[in-house]
């Protein structure tokens, strides 16, 4: 037991009960918090109250947050230099810095540079090279298969009889090229503006769309966008996470070298499940980063709002409600930290486990925004006030990189499998 002398407020940090943080990470987290304080949260604001097609004009102030966020130095090869658990730390440090900002815009940064750490993680130069310096995206849903791309066992999880889900963006994988036909969803983060995509298709290796077992074969691989018979719809229109460009990307025979593959028939589904485990860390640590947003926003506002003769947070029940808040904030910051630990650094982590996390944060920082919006009263509800903003924003993460009540079920299902391997009989 460590004692303490005397009676103390508790060491508190940006990111809560936080222990303490080495002076490198220290100043990692201010770096990225003032970037999110002066860049992405005023942008991101802006760009919430533009049209979909003006958000993406050329000479559009979105295109600023790229030059922005490379001032930071920060990439995927600063971590690799550090120790796991650092590095871990420091992921999340950062990714709940720039969702404090703007979980849009820290959707957007995280998508742009997936092909290219999609390129590092298979060690292809000529793909890093491509890939570098672009804006990126990650296409892996179709119009036709959603929550269907989560589906990887087709004997226990599937409709019996029915061919697996081949998807509306399909590849004929040749001796030396993939052609391209077909399209991606409206929803790919980045579709509109992209570059260059890692794109998730189903395959035909010269044996059809689909194994014996009913499960479509696939191939995915780093596409450059700027192909002959590649075209883009009109960006999507919605109601959250408006700086963030989302949009339809069209192949019409499109061909690249067969070398752009990063993941062939057998590797597919291994290659699969880590790149979405990949996206559903950033989920958590963006999430994470929005829950707190809205608590301090409310913190605030009760000391500044009076009722009943007095500061709302003078009232016993307003600081149930913070306490109720903050303890929920805690609680995703836990449950990121925790997933994101295990996508990293366990020898063989699952996108269903790092997907039930993501579930947990989404839902708590729903609740908290949701709080923090109440507490507001009316004001919550006004477009002068940022909380709605938020409110918006949480709402499309609970769809966002896989439908919750999906996901839920999907590890509902993993428990069954882990089951059946002797997993919890002991
Ligand atoms: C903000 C945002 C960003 C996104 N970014 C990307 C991106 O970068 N790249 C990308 O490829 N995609 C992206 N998506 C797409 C996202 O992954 C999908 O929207 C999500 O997986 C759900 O698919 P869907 O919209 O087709 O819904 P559907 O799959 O049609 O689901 C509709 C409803 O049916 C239910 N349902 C589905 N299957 C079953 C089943 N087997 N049994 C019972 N109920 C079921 C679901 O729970 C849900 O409630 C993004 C989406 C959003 C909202």
């Amino acid at each position: 037991m460590r004692l303490s002398k005397e009676l103390k407020l508790p060491s508190i940090s940006m990111t809560g009960f936080e222990t303490p943080l080495s002076t490198e990470e220290l100043a990692i987290q201010n770096s990225v918090h003032l970037f999110a304080k002066n860049v992405l949260r005023p942008l991101g604001q802006e760009l919430d109250k533009l049209s979909a097609e003006e958000v993406i004009a050329p000479g559009s102030p979105y295109y600023s947050v790229f030059a922005e966020a490379a001032k930071l130095g920060l990439d995927s090869s600063l971590l690799e230099q550090l120790p796991p658990e650092m590095a871990v730390r420091v992921e999340s440090l950062i990714g709940e810095e720039m969702g404090w900002g703007d979980p849009g815009l820290a959707i957007s940064l995280a998508a742009a540079g997936f092909p290219l750490e999609m390129a590092r993680a298979v060690g292809n130069q000529e793909l890093m090279d491509l890939c570098a310096g672009k804006i990126g995206c990650w296409m892996i849903t179709h119009p036709n298969k959603g929550s269907d791309v989560t589906t990887y066992d087709v004997q226990r999880d599937w409709a019996k009889g029915a061919p697996g889900n081949k998807g509306n963006m399909l590849a004929t994988v040749g001796k030396d090229e993939i052609v391209i036909n077909g399209q991606c969803s409206a929803w790919v983060s980045n579709g509109a503006v992209a570059q260059v995509a890692l794109g998730y298709l189903g395959a035909d290796y010269g044996d059809g769309y689909f194994a014996e077992d009913g499960r479509p074969n696939g191939v995915a691989a780093i596409i450059p966008l700027d192909l002959p018979g590649v075209s883009k719809g009109k960006p999507l229109r919605k109601i959250g996470q408006r700086s963030l460009p989302q949009g339809e990307i069209y192949f019409d025979n499109v061909k690249i070298p067969k070398r752009f593959a990063v993941a062939l028939k057998d590797e597919y589904y291994g290659n699969h499940t880590s790149a979405w485990s990949y996206a559903g860390t950033h989920m958590g640590q963006t999430f994470t980063g929005v829950a707190r947003a809205a608590f301090e926003m409310a913190l605030q506002y009760v000391h500044e709002r009076k009722q009943g003769g007095d500061l709302l947070i003078n009232h016993q029940l307003t600081r149930f409600r913070i306490g109720d808040m903050l303890r929920r904030v805690e609680l995703c910051r836990g449950v990121a930290r925790r997933s994101l630990a295990y996508a990293r650094m366990t020898p063989e982590g699952h996108a269903y486990a790092t997907a039930s996390a993501k579930v947990t944060i989404t839902q708590e920082a729903m609740k908290v925004v949701d709080e923090a919006m109440q507490l507001y009263g009316g004001a919550g509800t006004s477009l002068e006030y940022p909380i709605e903003k938020l409110f918006r924003d949480t709402r499309a993460a609970l769809i966002e990189d896989g439908e919750n009540n999906l996901l839920t079920m999907r590890l509902g299902f993993l428990a069954q499998q882990l089951y059946a391997e002797g997993w919890a009989q002991n």
